[in-house]
């Protein structure tokens, strides 16, 4: 780590100017209105490779069967709550990965796909939790991936490979981020770590709590704390809703949120806290439609967590957003036309995201997949469909789920089984370009106005706090010259 934060461009703390930033990019246009007023705390929800189709679906779900509305839905009623849309390209293309989305709002710098906060030939960018820890602040990270993940690793590390989560999960320790949460036990512990060392002890060694399960979060308090609750990512919430011993072990996301802002509060420069719904995209990636619906409405009871803080505290920032779409799923038609709105009431008898599920699903035959079908996600698929099925999940070259670019991957033909009686199609299986829906609510919600470029937000949040820092920057013609020509990419197509 080999950053360094100048004073001069530190404006923090009494007797500052009100922030006013402004980040620029080669050819393109920043703007950072200076904040009406500041905000002590600031809390930056992120619903992971969420497409505008998933709030309203998450939304319409509830409406149809229980006659409530969606906390985000309500959220965008609020008069005081300013709307925004995002644009998410990355350095190198239009459709991002999570890394370089959260670089750009970790360092204000787009950068290639697979980066944390990164450009070659310049080396580290500082991120954003550096400059707010030098600032006071007290900061947490909170996710349903591995802690060690690309949107939580974007606001608080520098590695120019995504998938270096070993080496991330000690960067969190050398520069202090006080509270982390989500899983990823294999970094961490040293009977799982290829080098062996006890990344845990390192934490309980510099004053963390460290708890491995629900209950000893809770019955942990320490201000500085590390819970990880499991290996890789935390289990989807259709599984933790169906299942009493993934319910009792693994906190659900506004639980995480609950105990993480009860750890930061009360320190005289206030807190950062970073929440992602990460699973929202690898829900997305295969089209899983119980899987994302359910993790998307576990964000929103997060979300939903931050707002009440914030309406009590008064001096508190929310922002909800999604780095980028994924598949843009969405309500095209009944299974009964236009006239049928009930395709979202099946949602009720799924009881399995396709993660759980795949193991048979391999193993079965068409017989098989229809029976799986009608147990676990409750729709009747037909003999020839669930021929489809199993066709696409051996994914040879004579499926004929390979003719088709976008919908290659194994569960592409059981999605559009399971979408003949739900209404619900999907574009692909892939990240999208589409602008993302942005809500702010408290001090500084302002700037989060009509169309935002994500590397603007660095620059928005420091404002906040008074804050004025601007990281290097390049073109992709600088960065490919940087490169010798030629890119290393590390695709985010990490899901079936
Ligand atoms: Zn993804």
């Amino acid at each position: 780590m080999s950053n360094k934060i100048s004073r001069r461009s530190i404006l923090a703390g009494a007797g500052a100017v009100v922030g006013s930033t402004v980040v620029s990019l080669p050819g393109m246009a920043s703007f950072v209105r200076p904040v009406e007023k500041r905000a002590k705390n600031i809390i930056f929800c992120v619903s992971d490779g969420m497409s505008a189709g998933v709030p309203s679906m998450a939304d319409q779900f509830k409406d149809v069967n229980f006659g409530e509305r969606g906390v985000w839905c309500d959220l965008m009623r609020r008069p005081e709550v300013v709307q925004g849309v995002m644009d998410t390209r990355s350095l190198n293309s239009l459709m991002t990965d999570s890394a370089a989305a959260a670089t750009s709002w970790g360092s204000g710098s787009l950068v290639l796909n697979g980066a944390i906060n990164y450009l070659p030939g310049i080396g580290e960018l500082t991120p954003l939790y550096d400059l707010l820890g030098k600032a006071g602040m007290r900061r947490g990270l909170v996710t349903t991936a591995t802690i060690t993940h690309a949107t939580p690793s974007g606001f608080a590390v520098s590695s120019a490979k995504r998938s270096a989560e070993p080496e991330i999960a000690r960067q969190y320790l050398a520069r202090g981020v006080e509270v982390l949460m989500g899983g990823g036990d294999e970094f961490f512990s040293a009977e799982l770590r290829a080098d062996k060392i006890d990344v845990y002890g390192e934490f309980a060694a510099k004053g963390y709590g460290v708890a491995k399960n629900r209950d000893e979060m809770w019955a942990n308090d320490s201000r500085r704390f590390l819970g990880i609750y499991g290996k890789g990512q935390l289990p989807f919430s259709v599984d933790r809703m169906h299942n009493e011993d993934i319910e009792m072990a693994v906190p659900s996301l506004a639980e995480m949120t609950k105990s993480a802002i009860d750890r930061l509060k009360g320190g005289s420069e206030g807190f950062v806290l970073q929440v992602e719904g990460a699973r929202i995209d690898h829900a997305a990636h295969p089209n899983d439609l119980a899987g994302l619906i359910y993790d998307q409405l576990a964000f929103e009871a997060a979300v939903d967590v931050a707002v009440r803080f914030a309406e009590e505290d008064g001096d508190t920032l929310v922002v909800v957003t999604s780095d980028h779409g994924n598949a843009n799923p969405g309500i095209s038609n009944g299974p009964a036309g236009y006239g049928d709105a009930n395709g979202l009431s099946r949602l009720m008898k799924m009881t399995s995201s396709y993660e759980r599920m795949l193991p048979e699903l391999r193993a079965a035959d068409a017989a098989g997949v229809q029976g799986l079908a009608e147990a676990k996600l409750g729709v009747e698929i037909s003999a020839d469909q669930a021929a489809m099925v199993v066709s696409g999940l051996k994914g040879g070259d004579d499926s004929p789920m390979q003719q088709f670019g976008n919908y290659k991957f194994a569960t592409a033909a059981l999605s559009m089984a399971v979408g003949t009686a739900t209404g619900v199609g999907w574009s692909s299986g892939n990240h999208t370009s589409d602008w993302t829906l942005v809500s702010a609510f408290g001090p500084g919600a302002e700037l989060f106005h009509g169309m935002v470029r994500n590397y603007e937000i660095f620059g928005k949040l420091l404002s906040v706090r008074g804050i004025e820092f601007k990281n290097p920057s390049m073109t992709l013609e600088e960065a490919q010259r940087a490169e010798g020509g030629g890119f290393e990419l590390e695709s985010d197509l990490h899901w079936i």
